[in-house]
């Protein structure tokens, strides 16, 4: 388990780190998401101790991060392994010689490097690329790659940090299933720094969002994503959804579960209400889908609809449009 209590951190006089309180069960699948620049690469960073905090406490299995030896450090962060947006392979070693490194540096002996190299290629599908050398793979390849040797001293967390923010949308999906499989299959607790929320909507069971060095929301994704907190909304700037003329704005959330896609027909059998549609979509996340339609409803409507949605146990919000331009122009004076 990974406790972050009252971590403060700053470069300077700029604070990086404010107050940042934090759990991950073992065998979590844990996003961190936030803008560029809102700390998410120091937060993970002092997690294995790459950088240090100035004040509060991040306890690792019960052991504190900054209270390690040069020596201890070493053997803790066999447990705790890393992957990057680029890929940090050696270009002169094969693939086999690039995955064998760190067991090499730990003297392994060589059948046991062999066998467990043979076994990590399996892992992460490049049996047919170990005698390569990096530089005639493919992006998705490479980070291949990366994993296995990450994966190599067995550790119990693994952490990435934008692993797929280079790759294209095909490659990045079969990445985010090849780390769900590691996660799922080897037991291994993931922790997921992207700027991207599709990443945390395929991967993740758990988020926190970080907003300049804050953490502003933490929780299980999908739930979340039904609570629509404005946090969430501020940082997925999804296009708004122009006021309604006429009527009230309604946002209806959608589950995968029967009573959710039949909502919308019959709300207008059952109450005899018309409503116009003003925008909505439905997503994957990990095994749901989860959406929300904004409707709009006659303002007499308005209240005998909440009401049979309260009954029928659908999620709904008042549609209150966020204003995209402005915090368009908040963040270019912010950059
Ligand atoms: P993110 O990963 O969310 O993009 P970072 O954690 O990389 O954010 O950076 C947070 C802030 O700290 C940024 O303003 C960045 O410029 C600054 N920063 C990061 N590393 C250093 C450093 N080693 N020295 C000084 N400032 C840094
Ligand atoms: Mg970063």
């Amino acid at each position: 388990m990974i406790e972050i209590n009252g971590v403060q951190k700053s470069f300077g006089d700029l604070k990086v780190l404010e107050d940042i309180n934090l759990k991950i069960e073992d065998g979590d699948i844990y996003g961190l998401v936030g803008k560029s620049g809102a700390g998410k690469s120091t937060l993970l960073r002092c997690l294995n101790g790459l950088e240090t905090y100035d004040s509060g406490s991040i306890k690792v299995n019960g052991i504190e991060v900054k209270e390690l030896d040069k020596k201890g450090l070493r053997l803790f962060r066999k447990d705790i392994a890393m992957i990057f947006q680029h890929f940090p392979l050696m270009s002169r070693k094969t693939v086999y010689d690039n995955i064998a490194f760190p067991m090499r540096n730990w003297k392994y002996d060589k059948a046991q490097i062999d066998k467990r190299v043979r076994e990590l290629a399996e892992i992460v599908g490049i049996t047919d690329k170990l005698k390569m050398k990096p530089n005639v793979l493919s992006g998705g390849q490479k980070q291949r790659v990366a994993i296995a040797r990450a994966l190599s001293m067995e550790p119990k967390t693994l952490l990435s940090d934008e692993s797929t923010s280079a790759l294209d949308p095909g490659t990045t999906a079969s990445i985010l299933r090849l780390l769900r499989r590691i996660n799922e299959e080897l037991g291994i607790t993931i922790i997921v720094v992207t700027h991207q929320m599709s990443v945390i909507r395929e991967l993740c069971r758990n988020v926190s969002l970080l907003e300049k060095g804050k953490l502003v929301l933490s929780g299980p994704v999908n739930e979340l994503f039904l609570s629509q907190p404005d946090a969430l909304r501020r940082f997925m700037m999804e296009d708004d959804v122009p006021p309604a003329a006429n009527g009230e704005e309604i946002q209806v959330m959608l589950t995968d579960d029967d009573k959710s896609k039949k909502i919308l027909s019959k709300i207008s059998k059952d109450l005899g209400v018309e409503f116009s549609v003003a925008g909505g979509k439905i997503e994957r996340y990990r095994d749901q889908q989860l959406g929300s339609m904004v409707l709009v409803f006659a303002q007499e409507d308005v209240e005998r609809v909440c009401n049979y949605l309260d009954a029928k146990g659908i999620v709904w919000h008042r549609y209150t449009p966020l204003n995209i331009e402005k915090l368009q122009e908040e963040e270019e004076e912010d950059a």
